[in-house]
């Protein structure tokens, strides 16, 4: 492990642009996932460690009009204590309570979960199931700079995001979900609070009579980013969820995801859940 050259400590957004702003730190939000990394040697760090957890305004969560906003170090733990994620984003409180142990609960940060941009991320899915964006700040032309990336923009790579080497993340965005908006989120796991994710679904839309509107499906774990499931998503789009529908929509998930073979699991046996649970979910819907 090599050892940064300076450590900052920041109490503000401006403060953290400024210590990013020549691209050659590394940021510590929670510290589960960035200091496992550096300790095995997989990652180094930067010049500079620039450690943001001290700074308010990333740790609030706030319901103005019709959009949430998330702070980037809200950790795992008081999502899903919030009172407004529990009565309006329930599948997010549903990914929290299967997120790891409490204690890396109570470190790990929404931010530090979507900057590290693993396939198996459990909030990611759920995230982009609620059509999230990701505020990224940055210091340009000595001042504070932000822009909104939709979050399935967001994703390039196992570990790479298009957040530049000078940005750090400031907030994700939901928009207010409409009435009736149903949401599930599901993990498999040998223990699947304690264990990294096999898979995961996200499912949300608007279910009314049996028919979901606005359908979204994303799956984690299964391709190099998580993703949106864009050709299930039509499969089930405004169609009564009767066996039928169910049948075709499971069988399109199944070819639409493109796992690997892992430590974990096989390629073969990450199809098949994705097959099976899919298929629980819709039921699940259908009877609610
Ligand atoms: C025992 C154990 C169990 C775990 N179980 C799970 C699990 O069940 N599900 C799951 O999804 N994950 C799990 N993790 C992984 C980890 O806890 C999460 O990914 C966590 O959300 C990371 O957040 P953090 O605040 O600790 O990030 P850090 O480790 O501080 O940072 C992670 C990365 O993101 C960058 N970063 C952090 N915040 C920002 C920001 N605001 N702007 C820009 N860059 C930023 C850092 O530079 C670093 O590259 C587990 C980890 C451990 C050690």
């Amino acid at each position: 492990m090599n050892a940064p050259a300076a450590y900052l400590v920041p109490a503000s957004v401006d403060e953290a642009a400024d210590a990013l702003s020549d691209g050659e730190a590394t940021l510590l939000a929670g510290g589960t996932d960035l200091l496992l990394q550096t300790h095995q040697g997989v990652r180094a760090f930067r010049r500079t460690l620039v450690n943001i957890s001290r700074i308010a305004e990333l740790k609030t969560i706030s319901l103005s009009g019709d959009r949430f906003r998330i702070g980037a170090l809200v950790t795992i733990t008081e999502l899903l204590h919030s009172k407004l994620v529990c009565q309006h984003l329930p599948i997010l409180a549903q990914a929290a309570d299967h997120f790891a142990s409490d204690q890396i609960r109570n470190a790990a940060t929404v931010g530090g979960n979507l900057c590290n941009a693993s396939p198996a991320g459990d909030m990611l899915p759920p995230l982009l199931a609620l059509d999230a964006t990701v505020e990224l700040a940055c210091r340009k032309d000595h001042r504070l700079q932000r822009r909104n990336v939709p979050l399935d923009q967001f994703f390039l790579g196992p570990r790479r995001t298009a957040m530049a080497a000078d940005e750090l993340l400031t907030a994700v965005e939901i928009p207010l979900p409409p009435a009736r908006h149903y949401g599930r989120f599901f993990k498999l796991g040998t223990r699947p609070a304690l264990d990294i994710s096999i898979i995961s679904i996200a499912l949300a839309g608007v279910l009314e009579n049996r028919q979901l509107t606005g359908v979204r499906v994303a799956f984690g774990a299964v391709a190099p980013i998580p993703v949106r499931a864009r050709r299930t998503e039509a499969a089930l789009e405004g169609r009564t969820l009767d066996a039928e529908v169910i049948s075709t929509a499971v069988e399109t998930a199944r070819a639409e995801a493109t796992p690997i073979s892992d430590i974990r699991a096989s390629a073969w046996y990450r199809s098949e859940m994705i097959f099976n649970m899919m298929r629980r979910l819709l039921h699940e819907a259908a009877d609610a």
